[in-house]
């Protein structure tokens, strides 16, 4: 006999469904799943994230608990389902309730979504009344994180509170059927956000079709400033090497890669040599930039992306983006509208007045960006992306780790990012650049205090780099009423690798970078650990050599060179280092001021690139290590031979002997691109032989693989590859980058280990 909603056996659960589950289609989801399955009762967002009361027979409820976590919407991210038995009371239908606000929060604001193909086909669709509406979106695409202040995530929380909705857009946010349903940001021509072109003095310039008369410009080989979802790019078309060398002289003639914008795959498939997999995170909705091999006869101009065998492309993700890529452009350089490692401009008269001397013309609009978040850069590594920078589309989403927390840890100073631990999930936050800077260190407390706001939280334990001259560090002093603690850089590292990995140790952290404070007080950056996530103890590291002149050791590798080689050496002339400069800092070495000492693997990157000439003055970090992996060569064996000596802990490598074979090779007229493939291969071999050793010594087998220099494709290709041969289980970085941008979370694994093992 079939049940009547009534009948006997008719049951209520009450559902709750903890995670990213608010401003992504779920509410409509869990609408249409319970009529689906003829329940009645009713669902709405709470700040814990989604309750759900259901009635019915006791096999529909079982089937709709059951569906609910399989069926729901990609973009969801549930943490948690749980239900439980309640009186049932007997409603008609199922209804979405009003938003209710609880104290304890627990749900998430999602990220940023990337245009969605419903959206696209009404964008290009003459009948339909979006048709080019440069806003369009839906519960399944659109702005989220960049536009919301405070949780719940609804319409007046957010930068679209201004506009109110025409009658016809808030039928589609009232009705539970329409994709539009509770779309927080859902606007038409008739009621929400517009467009306005401005010229350098920002003055309104008159336009028809705004997207129109920027393409015009950029064809012509102007600069446009567009306002996109976190923040201002600076565009000019890609394949103009007028325009291109244009953009560079005028912005701060950085000669780091720029992103490229392509309308579609099809056009990313003629500059690149795509792979499917990196077709796939291409178009994936969170629309991150992906580094990609340049494909030989490409048409872009050499000024895009020089010295690089890659380029940054990515997938118009607004619908602003696919109007002006429509407009018949091969792909766009579409760079964020500021240096390097400041906070990319987001409000309209911050970009003109910043951009005043290096944009044409300002596209811009009404709706505010509440939250600056740069594009994210990802690639792939055997068939699985990793994320080099973490941004827009990513964040806040939450990193699972098997640590409770409440914590908040303030990262490094370069390439910073903030995470808070909260109920095993880890919250770290977009990037916000170099604290030097004192826009980056303004975004830095802002971004503190959002995310303690959005998390509810103020985590009475606070982690930081062990360096005494850090403005992350001076900021934990200011802090009172909590326990601090100083986690060691590469420690950090390692640690963020494990947390990643669900590890507590022991392992072989393998933690190698540009820089990082020592407990000896030295920088640190060529490091072997036997790490838990609480302590470490220093297996080896690369002996110290002089880094003359300090920080300016970082900016001109060249002095590396002579740090290393202990002499100025011709070949650093014939790189085109100034004589007077060489023998002055050939003094300084000899004679030991101002040289700080290193056991930085970046350093000697930086030595060798200086010596082949490829690399003596950097304009952006890590250009002369990422120019000599440029330069490697497929095929080439060969390798140096290293000294290690390991007489008592730590052991030390002496780079010395390498450089100075590279300097021998070098003599010996050999190509430099052989001298590069060598010189990596060297670092290979030089970890498995650490490792094999450490492994002996401590019967370590895991090794955690951290630090800028993993960035490295060669590198981390072949020592992954050579650890798995020697049979390490070998960790690397996915979820989190490698490089700085990943040293919060490691910090706050330390920190909560060591709050867990000792007294307050
Ligand atoms: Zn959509
Ligand atoms: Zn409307
Ligand atoms: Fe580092």
């Amino acid at each position: 006999m079939r049940e009547a909603p009534m009948a006997d056996g008719a049951a209520r659960y009450r559902v709750h469904v903890r995670g990213t589950v608010q401003g992504v289609g779920f509410r409509p989801f869990i609408y249409r799943l319970a009529r689906d399955e003829g329940l009645t009762g009713w669902v709405r967002n709470d700040s814990s994230g989604v309750v759900v009361e259901a009635e019915g027979p006791r096999e529909r409820l079982e089937s709709f608990v059951e569906r609910l976590p399989r069926e729901a919407p990609p973009v969801a991210d549930i943490a948690e389902v749980r239900h439980e038995a309640i009186e049932p009371c007997g409603e008609a239908e199922f209804t979405i309730a009003h938003s209710e606000r609880l104290p304890d929060a627990l749900a998430e604001i999602p990220p940023d979504m990337g245009l969605c193909e419903d959206c696209r086909r009404e964008l290009l669709d003459p009948a339909d009344r979006r048709y080019r509406y440069p806003f369009i979106n839906c519960t399944n695409c659109g702005p989220r994180f960049t536009i919301a202040e405070s949780l719940p995530y609804d319409r007046p929380f957010t930068s679209m509170k201004i506009f109110a909705m025409c009658p016809r857009c808030q039928a589609e946010y009232d009705d539970p059927a329409d994709r539009r349903f509770h779309a927080q940001p859902n606007a038409c021509w008739d009621c929400g956000p517009r467009l306005e072109l401005l010229d350098a003095a920002g003055r309104r310039i008159d336009a028809d079709d705004p997207i129109a008369a920027v393409a015009e410009a950029l064809r012509d080989g102007r600069i446009a400033a567009v306002k996109g979802l976190g923040g201002f790019h600076l565009a000019a078309d890609a394949t103009n090497p007028a325009a291109v060398q244009a953009l560079r002289d005028r912005k701060w003639r950085e000669l780091k890669p720029f992103a490229v914008m392509v309308p579609d795959l099809d056009a990313a498939r003629r500059l690149c040599e795509l792979t499917d997999a990196e077709a796939e995170l291409l178009a994936d909705y969170r629309k991150p930039i992906v580094l990609s091999r340049k494909r030989t006869g490409h048409p872009l101009a050499d000024g895009v992306a020089p010295a690089s065998q890659f380029f940054g492309l990515m997938l118009p993700y607004t619908p602003l983006h696919v109007l002006l890529l429509d407009c018949g452009f091969t792909a766009l350089v579409m760079t964020s509208a500021n240096r390097t490692d400041e906070p990319i401009a987001i409000d309209n008269t911050e970009a003109l007045e910043r951009l005043a001397t290096v944009a044409d013309l300002f596209l811009v609009h009404d709706r505010a960006i509440l939250k600056r978040s740069d594009d994210s850069v990802t690639r792939l590594f055997r068939g699985e992306p990793l994320v080099q920078r973490r941004a827009r589309g990513f964040v806040p989403r939450a990193i699972p780790v098997g640590l409770e927390g409440p914590v908040l840890a303030l990262g490094a100073d370069l390439k910073n990012t903030i995470c808070i631990v909260r109920r095993g999930r880890a919250y770290v936050s977009q990037h916000i650049g170099d604290l030097e800077h004192a826009d980056a260190l303004a975004f830095f407390e802002e971004t503190i205090e959002h995310f303690q706001g959005i998390l509810e939280t103020r985590p009475a334990l606070v982690a930081h780099d062990l360096h005494p001259g850090y403005h992350s560090t001076a900021f934990a002093r200011r802090l009172d009423g909590v326990r601090r603690v100083a986690v060691q850089h590469h420690h950090a590292h390692a640690a963020a690798c494990m947390a990643e990995h669900g590890l507590e140790g022991p392992v072989l952290g393998v933690s190698l970078d540009g820089t990082g404070y020592g407990t000896d007080g030295k920088v640190w950056g060529g490091e072997f650990l036997d790490a838990t996530l609480g302590g470490f103890e220093r297996i080896a590291h690369l002996a110290y050599v002089p880094m003359p002149g300090g920080e300016r050791a970082i900016r001109e590798p060249w002095r590396m060179a002579i740090g290393t080689l202990g002499e100025a050496v011709p070949e650093l002339e014939q790189a085109g280092v100034d004589p007077a400069e060489l023998a002055a800092v050939e003094q300084l070495a000899a004679r030991g001021v101002a040289c700080p000492e290193t056991s930085s693997m970046g350093r000697l990157f930086d030595a060798v690139s200086a010596l082949l000439g490829i690399c003596t003055r950097v304009s952006y970090e890590g250009q002369a290590a990422i120019e000599l992996e440029a330069a490697t060569v497929a095929g080439e064996q060969g390798a140096y031979a290293f000294t290690l000596d390991d007489a008592a802990e730590p052991w030390t490598i002496d780079p010395r002997p390498i450089v100075r074979a590279v300097l021998d090779d070098l003599r010996a007229a050999t190509p430099a691109g052989l001298i590069a493939t060598r010189f990596h291969n060297t670092i290979v071999r030089l970890v498995r032989d650490v490792c094999g050793r450490a492994r002996r010594a401590r019967g370590l087998d895991t090794a955690v693989l951290s630090g800028g220099c993993f960035q490295n494709r060669v590198l981390l290709e072949g020592v992954a590859d050579g650890l798995e041969r020697d049979g390490f289980d070998v960790r690397y970085h996915r979820r989190v980058p490698t490089n700085d941008g990943g040293i919060a979370l490691g910090q706050a694994a330390v920190a909560l280990a060591q709050a867990a093992t000792s007294s307050p």
